[in-house]
């Protein structure tokens, strides 16, 4: 073992039982101490993007590899105060953009759990007791979404992969059932391969259908209702009218991004059946309902589908990534078996020493399982519903608020924590998309935007969001950040106003000096 060491730390650089374990605890305390003193208090740093990023860059000196390291102790708690001063705060009670919500502590630690041990996935000897955890895991969550026994499922890196690996065996079991062979053959042995879905449906799907080699002008998109869920009927149509195609799915959303509607699923189901199509259920941002009695009620059918995408990192409160993907019956993960010299022969195989590498494209994959079995052991169903419906409770509380303040307009109801609307003005994407803007700018809030049709207007318009997963959130936060949203729209739209007068003014001029 070389002896330059460069800090106080332990025998051992390596997360080894004892002093390597050690290490690790100082490592975070020291790293917790940093944080804590120089984080800024706000969801984003203040400032324009330009020079927050160019503060960074500055801070960490020329790009290169120094020579010689500053030590454990010097590099964690600069990277620290770093993400501290210059990072996003997720745990701050008005940062509510998107569906990435601030991480449960014991999540974060089971995490560093996960890295220590550095364990694998796809054969027994690349760690048995993750193995046999998320082997449970998947069970215990596929039993939770209705599922039999013979279900199965798989970690993946975030929904988008979920949802790819998702159509993959759709695609391929249905060509299979079709006497073709697409692992072998490729996709030009396929009839007119398409995907029904909602038009509001994720772009993830688009792109796994490209990814797939279908093409995005694979998916037909299919009408929704007021409430962005799709029409049966229109599902129903649209299928009739594909004419000689060959259907490898039919997506439903469960949770749709902006909205969190979630698609008519036992009519959807029934339609899948009639017509023999596989079901995909993207419930990415839904699937959580299930630990809520409240709000369940809104998945249900989701039982019927052949496959499902969720994601822990989204409601559940996990460090990315916690996704799965889960499928009605294990033994369809056929296509994606493999059996590689080195990894899973057949003798090995035979006796035992087998892993989950014929499951996903991956092959060393990272136990994301650690995290999320910490937390469903920790809290159990009832207290993560409890999270969820105290989200629910304050998405309503918001929806309120916009109800009582002339100026501002609500675009779409509240289903799961999502509240969609806009500040009234004549110039809807200027002022709209500058408010959130000066949010961020001003360290005051972080909300989200998005384009909506709205009813009777011709083209989609900027709207505002709060995606609100921060259960310690309180009232009073969601009523400063409206007072503060309305006292900025106010300035903005004067400043917008004079800008326009300014210009017009001086149009004018040009005019007349012509
Ligand atoms: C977030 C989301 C995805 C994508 O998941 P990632 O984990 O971000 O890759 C897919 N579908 C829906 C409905 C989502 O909300």
């Amino acid at each position: 073992m070389t002896e330059d060491r460069v800090s106080a730390w332990g025998a051992s650089r390596f997360a080894r039982p004892g002093t390597g374990w050690a290490d690790i605890g100082r490592g975070l305390a020291e790293a917790a101490e940093s944080v804590t003193a120089h984080h800024h208090g706000a969801p984003l740093p203040a400032g324009d993007p330009v020079s927050v990023l160019a503060a960074v860059t500055e801070s960490l000196g020329g790009p290169g590899i120094p020579d010689s390291g500053i030590g454990e102790s010097e590099a964690l708690s600069r990277l620290a105060r770093l993400v501290a001063e210059y990072g996003l705060d997720l745990t701050h009670p008005l940062t509510a953009a998107h569906l990435q919500p601030a991480p449960l502590s014991v999540a974060v630690a089971a995490d560093a759990l996960a890295s220590a041990t550095n364990a694998s996935l796809d054969t027994y000897d690349s760690g048995p007791a993750t193995l046999a955890l998320e082997t449970w895991t998947v069970r215990s969550l596929a039993r939770m979404a209705g599922f039999g026994e013979q279900a199965g499922g798989v970690f993946s890196p975030g929904g988008s992969i979920s949802n790819l690996l998702a159509l993959m065996i759709a695609r391929d079991h249905t060509a299979a059932r079709r006497g073709i062979d697409v692992r072998h053959d490729g996709v030009g042995a396929l009839r007119r391969p398409v995907v029904f879905c909602s038009r509001v449906a994720h772009f993830s799907v688009h792109r796994a259908c490209a990814a797939l080699g279908l093409g995005e002008s694979a998916v037909i998109p299919v009408e929704v209702d007021s409430h962005h869920r799709i029409v049966p009927e229109a599902l129903e149509a649209a299928i009739r009218q594909a004419g000689d195609v060959t259907p490898l799915a039919i997506v439903a959303t469960a949770g749709t991004t902006d909205f969190g509607t979630v698609d008519p699923l036992p009519e959807i189901a029934d339609i899948a059946e009639r017509h023999e199509i596989w079901l995909h259920v993207d419930a990415a941002y839904g699937f959580g309902t299930l630990f809520s009695d409240r709000l369940s009620g809104l998945l249900t059918g989701v039982d019927r589908a052949d496959s499902v995408t969720l994601d822990l990192h989204k409601v559940g409160w996990q460090p990315a990534a916690a996704s799965l993907m889960l499928l009605s019956d294990a033994n369809r993960f056929v296509s994606l078996n493999r059996s590689v010299a080195y990894l899973n022969p057949d003798d090995d195989v035979e006796a035992g020493y087998s892993g989950l590498l014929g499951q996903t494209l991956q092959t060393t994959r990272r136990p994301d399982v650690l995290k999320v079995a910490a937390t469903l052991m920790a809290y159990g169903r009832r207290e993560l519903g409890g999270m969820l419906e105290r989200c629910n409770d304050l998405a309503v509380y918001a929806e309120q608020r916009v109800a009582t303040e002339l100026q501002l307009e609500l675009i779409a109801p509240v289903t799961l924590t999502t509240i969609v609307f806009r500040y009234r003005c004549a110039d809807l994407d200027a002022v709209n998309g500058e408010l959130r803007r000066r949010l961020i700018a001003d360290g005051k809030a972080l909300i989200g935007r998005t384009q909506v049709r709205v009813p009777g207007e011709d083209e989609p318009r900027t709207c505002l969001k709060l995606t609100l997963l921060n259960p310690e959130t309180s009232e009073s936060d969601i009523d400063d950040l409206f007072d503060e949203l309305l006292r900025l729209a106010i300035e903005v739209e004067s400043e917008n106003a004079s800008a326009s007068s300014d210009q017009a003014h001086s149009e004018e001029m040009v005019r007349v000096s012509e």
